[in-house]
């Protein structure tokens, strides 16, 4: 049995999250403590045991410990994923996104394809939101040979929850290799700010200032509603596509928070992401790099990509990813404020 320690690093949901992925795709028993120690509130939340529920029935795993507030967790893998079609219910805001970053890693190599259905938050603060995984992350996993194609069918904000999305996966015998050095040239810039249950004066006050913040053309400010949402909720992205990856930028509205505050945040995500030239986010770093791992792990991929400065969250992932999968991860100093991390079996 592999043992991990939920404290180390970041200590957040994503070691739990991705201890289940490479558990299952492993075959690995393993035991996790301390999960979520550097939380404020620690031991599994809502999310957490959807995902742990969700990878269980996956691989028809034993599970101990899987409960509300549990710091520990044993789960024991007892089958081989296999696709088909899965419902997962968060019940409450709770990240699906997230949910899904659980479950997809074993999909995405299995037999056959993948129908899910996933119910709860689809527009989470310190979660990927939908468009994310959508329009930075799938096109990516698709040049690795599977494909993700993602639906809106309502969104899910906190704390009523209440979206749905539906995702089907087309898997592939084995993750090819990615190289993402370069951004190439730039091929469109434009926000979308989206709206519901809540006027359209608000979305439109966002992309005047994200617009007029950055310098770009009023026509590349989207102003729009989401209809069907089972409570009000604001979502801002500002969306860079370039040749070889898209960014995606995204900050939330809440109650009482001004809409140029919520515009501010994703100006300044943009800065961000300008302030070096390397394609790979943040945010897209630490979620590529469990796909490179398990390319290089058991076929002929595996690769390289260029990001700035290393979050702990990435950090973090790259100590667990070598924890089960005995794959070489090294990172350089690629200058001007970039990094590369290269994946090798
Ligand atoms: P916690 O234990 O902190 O409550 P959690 O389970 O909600 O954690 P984390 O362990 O913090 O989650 O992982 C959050 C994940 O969401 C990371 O993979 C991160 O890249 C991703 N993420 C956070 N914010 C964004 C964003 N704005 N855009 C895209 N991805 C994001």
């Amino acid at each position: 049995m592999l043992l991990i320690d939920g404290s180390e690093g970041e200590g957040g949901g994503q070691i739990v999250r991705s201890s289940l992925s490479l558990a299952l795709m492993t075959g690995t028993p393993v035991r996790i403590d301390n999960i979520r120690a550097k939380r404020t509130k620690p031991g599994l939340m809502r999310q957490h045991l959807t995902a742990v529920l969700a990878a269980a029935e996956l691989g028809r795993a034993e599970l101990k410990g899987a409960a509300l507030g549990s710091s520990r967790l044993t789960f024991v893998p007892k089958q081989k994923v296999e696709g088909g079609n899965f419902k997962f219910r968060i019940g409450t805001a709770g990240s699906t996104m997230l949910v899904l970053q659980t479950v997809l890693p074993p999909l995405l190599l299995a037999r056959e394809p993948s129908q899910i259905i996933l119910e709860g938050g689809t527009h989470n603060p310190l979660a990927p939101p939908f468009e994310f995984v959508q329009r930075s992350f799938a096109p990516l996993i698709a040049k690795m040979g599977a494909t993700i194609d993602l639906k809106l069918i309502r969104p899910g904000f906190f704390p009523a929850g209440g979206g749905r999305c539906e995702v089907s996966i087309k898997p592939a015998t084995s993750l090819g290799p990615l190289t993402l050095l370069e951004r190439g040239k730039l091929q469109s810039q434009h926000a979308r700010a989206m709206v519901a249950n809540l006027p359209l004066k608000i979305a439109e006050r966002e992309c005047l200032r994200v617009t007029q913040s950055l310098n770009w053309e009023a026509r590349c400010g989207h102003a729009g509603a989401w209809e069907q949402s089972h409570s009000p909720g604001n979502a801002l992205f500002a969306e860079l596509e370039f040749e070889h990856v898209t960014e995606v930028c995204s900050a939330l509205g809440e109650r009482g928070k001004p809409a140029d505050h919520v515009a501010d945040e994703v100006v300044a995500a943009v800065t961000r992401y300008f302030s070096t030239d390397a394609p790979v986010g943040e945010y897209l770093a630490d979620q590529l790099l469990l796909p490179l791992g398990l390319g290089a792990h058991f076929g002929t991929g595996g690769g390289a990509f260029r990001t700035g400065p290393l979050s702990e969250h990435s950090l973090t992932h790259i100590n667990l990813l070598q924890q089960f999968l005995h794959i070489n991860i090294e990172t350089k100093d690629a200058g001007g404020g970039s990094v590369i991390v290269e994946v090798q079996r």
